[in-house]
């Protein structure tokens, strides 16, 4: 398949005051025929979602935007978004904030990105099909620019609170770029292989104990890598890999 050439700039942008998912509005879009990417974003999210359906807080100040992908690759080569998207969305925040101290600014596998150890942004990948039954994807990004929520069991930041105040416009103008940027890299997948060097430079904890969650399951092992499909690859202390696949788990450094 001949993959797709992205510029910046070139992809529309479809604004809502109000919406309940981004996401969700992409899919319906897709299945309605939609043949061409688009940004869908939103000022505010009534029904925001992160994971397999968990809430995700969407105040007016934030980023919500969704890149709608029609036909990108074959669908075995789309859970690999995840990484292509962490990346773009990590070097937009480098662009459009650069006040930030990079050093704490990571990516956490498979779908988060963090900020002095808080959750800075998530990002969710959903597969759909367009009318055709052909593959498609969007792509979803939740950036704590003004807000973040309190009281979740983990820490939560935004740029305002790392001190370095971004418009969620501006932002969303730099990941418009990156995404065009990492999306030619990747290359339908051809491309993964750098992409998921590089996305292993930022990871967090690699090359650290943690510990996963595998639905009851807790595995604890080295976070050695991500495979070519995005899987991470952990070693255990009794020196088996374990290959945990994306979607399934919650990642922790492990403390002693
Ligand atoms: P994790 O990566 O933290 O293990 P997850 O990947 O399942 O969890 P996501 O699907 O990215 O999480 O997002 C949903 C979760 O993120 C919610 O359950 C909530 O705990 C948290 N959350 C919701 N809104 C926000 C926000 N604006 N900023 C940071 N975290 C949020």
């Amino acid at each position: 398949m001949a993959a797709q050439r992205f510029q910046s700039s070139t992809i529309p942008i479809v604004r809502f005051a109000e919406i309940g998912s981004t996401n969700a509005e992409g899919l319906e879009r897709l299945s309605r025929g939609e043949a061409m990417p688009a940004w869908l974003v939103a000022d505010i999210q009534t029904s925001g979602r992160g994971r397999r359906g968990r809430p995700w807080t969407s105040e007016l100040g934030n980023l919500f935007a969704t890149l709608v992908l029609p036909n990108p690759a074959p669908v075995a080569n789309l859970a690999q978004l995840c990484f292509v998207a962490g990346l773009a969305l990590r070097d937009a925040v480098v662009a459009a904030a650069p006040l930030l101290s990079l050093d704490t600014l990571k990516l956490k596998w498979p779908n988060d990105l963090m900020l002095d150890g808080g959750k800075l942004a998530g990002i969710l990948v959903e597969g759909g099909s367009d009318r055709y039954g052909r593959p498609a994807a969007v792509i979803g990004f939740g950036v704590n620019c003004l807000h973040h929520p309190e009281g979740l069991p983990y820490k939560a930041t935004s740029l305002e609170e790392a001190g370095a105040p971004t418009a969620p416009d501006r932002l969303l103008e730099a990941l418009d770029l990156a995404m065009a940027v990492r999306l030619n890299q990747w290359n339908a997948g051809n491309g993964f292989p750098s992409i998921r060097t590089e996305w292993m430079r930022y990871a967090l904890a690699i090359g650290d104990q943690v510990s996963v969650k595998i639905g009851e399951r807790e595995v604890t092992g080295r976070f050695e890598s991500i495979d070519n499909r995005g899987a991470m690859m952990l070693r255990r202390r009794d020196g088996i890999a374990e290959i945990v696949t994306a979607g399934d788990v919650s990642l922790q450094p492990k403390v002693d």
